[in-house]
């Protein structure tokens, strides 16, 4: 797909996000043309002609959007924050997917004073967290299943992201410390917002008005 300066190309994260993203934009008047949780295309024509969908893994939304490859994405606070921001810019809190970042630990244990191991997908946000504390860990990269790491004492502490701590619950952790809300977020990128403007401002009101009314029936 060529990118013109006609179209514009909206970036969405796969999984539990889009099924909470593909009504807001509904609302705003942009459908995808096919039913993007069947098909195996990434590249989504739309029900505006100049509007794409790409569907695409939540981590690499800002890449996309960095890179000016995308001009708008959808991606979890969490993933921004431990992505770095730049060259991108956080247009609209879009109120979905809404979830915490925490420390959880086994059920009841004390942590170990001294050098924590702390296995976590977000070593970014937990090295800044940790440092701005004073406290010295070892971070540990994982993908999944976080959970395990205590379990099977790869690690003290996980640091991940909670819904209804059903999970944690099921493996024997609980919630420890606080980091962040997480919710998704519309971003776009710098270039976008200045080649652009005059097609993604009519985009972003409507999604806005879209949030606006989904909060105000909830
Ligand atoms: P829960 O059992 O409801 O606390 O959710 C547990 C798992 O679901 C977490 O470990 C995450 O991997 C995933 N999860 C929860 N909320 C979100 C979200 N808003 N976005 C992406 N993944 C999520």
């Amino acid at each position: 797909m060529q990118q013109s300066a006609q179209s514009i190309t909206i970036a969405l994260s796969k999984g539990r996000i889009l099924k909470e993203t593909l009504p807001l934009f509904a609302a705003a008047g942009i459908e995808p043309l096919e039913d993007v949780y069947t098909s195996r295309k990434l590249i989504f024509e739309t029900t505006q002609p100049n509007v794409h969908f790409i569907v695409i893994r939540a981590v690499d939304v800002p890449t996309y959007v960095e890179y000016g490859v995308a001009d708008l994405g959808v991606s979890g606070k969490d993933v921004l924050m431990e992505h770095g921001a730049e060259e991108m810019y956080e247009l609209l809190d879009l109120n979905i997917a809404r979830c915490k970042l925490m420390t959880a630990k086994i059920k009841d244990q004390v942590l170990p004073q001294g050098r924590l191991k702390v296995a976590t997908k977000y070593i970014n946000v937990a090295k800044k967290y940790f440092a701005a504390q004073g406290r010295q860990v070892e971070l540990i990269k994982l993908y999944g299943g976080m959970e395990l790491a205590p379990i099977m004492h790869l690690a003290d502490a996980i640091v991940d992201i909670v819904d209804t701590g059903n999970t944690l619950t099921a493996n024997g952790l609980e919630q420890d410390e606080f980091i962040a809300d997480i919710s998704s977020r519309l971003i776009a990128s710098r270039l976008a917002l200045k080649m652009k403007d005059e097609k993604i401002q009519p985009i972003v009101e409507m999604l806005s008005a879209a949030v606006e009314k989904k909060a105000k029936s909830a």
